[in-house]
């Protein structure tokens, strides 16, 4: 019987996806409003890709309510371009420290189940996936995505609604550990009631990220015995 869900983050925390996204980004937003945003500046981290998309259209100086205009016309774009640049991820980026050992061995684990909880679209996140053949190991019918809700905070809800609806699995947020590698990810958890493992493989020095009060930060994931052990607790 599944008593545990374990919701991750795909960027910094399961892969690095080797800079390809900025870029695809800003050419998905080329496409929609017909010029490059050059330079953006905006920090991609621990957002959903609806937000940061919106983000980079702001600094723009494009007419009041043109930016929610072209959101569907850039997320689009960016799936495709996204998934067109499969091979240049795989090339690029890399899957971190301890994930492909953690991720088979809890999809052996009756007791606990695993997907992801990202930023990410759910075709990108399944792009970034695929890339590093992760998707195996995970069950992504119950994922919570970018693409579901622009705001963070309301995706552990949503992974919670889909494991009790297509699984039959009813789970107390407690049960729940979203492990990810930024602020936003443990927001997101504690406005669930979730707990958090923060590690310190993405953009956040993990000294930052030990000072949030997550219920556990690490380095890394590389010590599989021991991440096994606190996400089966
Ligand atoms: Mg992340």
């Amino acid at each position: 019987m599944v008593r545990r869900l374990v919701l991750w983050d795909v960027d910094g925390t399961l892969v690095r996806a080797g800079g390809v996204a900025s870029e695809v980004f800003s050419l998905a937003v080329e496409h929609a409003v017909g010029r490059h945003p050059g330079e953006h500046g905006v920090a991609m981290s621990g957002k959903t890709d609806p937000q940061i998309a919106l983000e980079i259209l702001a600094g723009m100086g494009l007419e009041a309510g043109q930016d929610e205009r072209h959101l569907p016309v850039v997320v689009e774009r960016l799936e495709s371009e996204l998934a067109a640049a499969v091979e240049l991820i795989r090339r690029k980026g890399r899957v971190l420290p301890g994930v492909c050992e953690l991720l088979a061995a809890l999809h052996d684990d009756p007791h606990v189940a695993q997907s992801v909880l990202t930023g990410n679209t759910a075709g990108n996140a399944a792009t970034k996936l695929a890339a590093f053949d992760l998707d195996r190991w995970l069950d992504l019918e119950i994922a919570a995505y970018g693409s579901d809700d622009r705001d963070r905070r309301a995706l552990v809800p949503i992974a919670l609604r889909r494991a009790e609806e297509l699984r039959g699995w009813t789970l107390a947020p407690h049960d729940v550990w979203v492990v990810g590698d930024t602020p936003n990810d443990l927001r997101c958890a504690r406005a669930a009631g979730a707990r958090c493992l923060l590690v310190g493989t993405g953009n956040v020095a993990v000294d930052e990220l030990a000072a949030l009060g997550a219920d556990q930060v690490l380095d890394d994931l590389a010590d599989v015995d021991a991440v096994l052990e606190l996400l089966r607790s």
